[in-house]
């Protein structure tokens, strides 16, 4: 633990990042709303764009971006999917794990971190871990009220803020020939969500705020609102460049699901604010939870987002966009 704590320390004073105030985000002790994840499914490899590829298969999208410096992954999905994750990576590259950025504090993105950072290899210089500060706070939390959870594995490694509200709105750094930037994007599907932009390859790494298969998990227990995933969504929208006819240019890699582009993510918002919009004024006319659904509000995008089953139904999005549509 000492020499963690060393390695920290000394990491933070070569990246000038030292500890910033975490905010009092609120203290909650659950693992959230995670989907199941098939830790055994094969990682299949898809090449994006420049240098960056993506891992599909067992839980959440992680994206690898290789170079001279080593390989960035942002999320990982379960710990014992690692050793998979892990061989994936070492066909992109031969070079250690340089830097792992997790989106936000989800166990599908976050529990393979520690036995990534072990796989790598003692003696190795330290791998760098990246997330929001609400990230660690959240993740803490949930150790101390002994809820163990995969995700907690991430506690073995070390997270450095990314960024608080307090401070600036994101991180920027040079790996690997090009610009990465870290962004946070505020109260959207959790507290802590962070999107990551490769500017050199124009790729987009998005986690949980975008997934093109399913109507957005806002996970209103850790600080996720639907005003804040539209604004998210706005935020990918304002980054990304379509190339022509509005299809192609900067790729979107998502949560979960398929890989996609700027066109994607227009439809995706518009289908969110127009349901947000219609929710909104059904509540200023006064109905209750039980009026707004009996409306039906998401009808005509059911059969694309919807689900009456599962880990996030049509029924607890609209609870969740009911429940935050006066928040900012
Ligand atoms: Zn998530």
């Amino acid at each position: 633990m000492r020499a963690r704590l060393a390695a920290c320390a000394a990491l933070a004073a070569v990246t000038g990042l030292g500890t910033l105030a975490t905010p009092a985000a609120q203290q909650r002790t659950s693992g959230g709303i995670v989907p199941p994840v098939d830790a055994a499914a094969a990682v299949k490899v898809f090449p994006v764009q420049g240098n960056v590829s993506m891992l599909a298969g067992p839980g959440g999208n992680v994206t690898v971006q290789v170079g001279a410096d080593g390989p960035l992954v942002v999320d990982t999905p379960a710990a014992t999917a690692a050793q998979a994750v892990f061989a994936a990576i070492g066909r992109l590259s031969p070079k250690p794990i340089h830097t792992i950025v997790n989106t936000h504090f989800h166990a599908d993105h976050t529990a393979g971190t520690g036995a990534l950072v072990k796989l790598r290899g003692a003696g190795s210089q330290a791998v760098r871990v990246m997330a929001h500060d609400n990230v660690l706070t959240r993740l803490t939390a949930a150790t101390t009220a002994g809820e163990s959870t995969a995700a907690l594995r991430v506690n073995t490694v070390i997270v450095l803020p990314v960024t608080s509200p307090l401070f600036t709105p994101s991180r920027d750094f040079f790996l690997n020939g090009e610009a990465v930037f870290v962004h946070h994007v505020p109260a959207a599907h959790t507290d802590g969500d962070v999107i990551v932009h490769f500017r050199g390859s124009d790729v987009l790494s998005t986690g949980d705020v975008f997934r093109p298969d399913l109507y957005p998990v806002i996970d209103v227990q850790n600080g996720g609102s639907v005003n804040g995933l539209i604004a998210a969504l706005n935020r990918i929208i304002e980054i990304t460049v379509p190339a022509r006819y509005q299809e192609g240019g900067t790729r979107v890699i998502p949560g979960h699901g398929r890989l996609c582009d700027e066109a994607d993510v227009v439809e995706y918002r518009d289908m969110v604010t127009i349901i947000r919009d219609r929710i909104r004024e059904l509540v200023k006319q006064g109905r209750t939870l039980a009026q707004v659904k009996a409306a039906r509000p998401t009808r005509d995008y059911d059969t694309e987002y919807g689900a009456d089953a599962g880990f996030w139904t049509t029924d607890m999005f609209v609870e969740a966009v009911f429940g935050t549509i006066n928040a900012k």
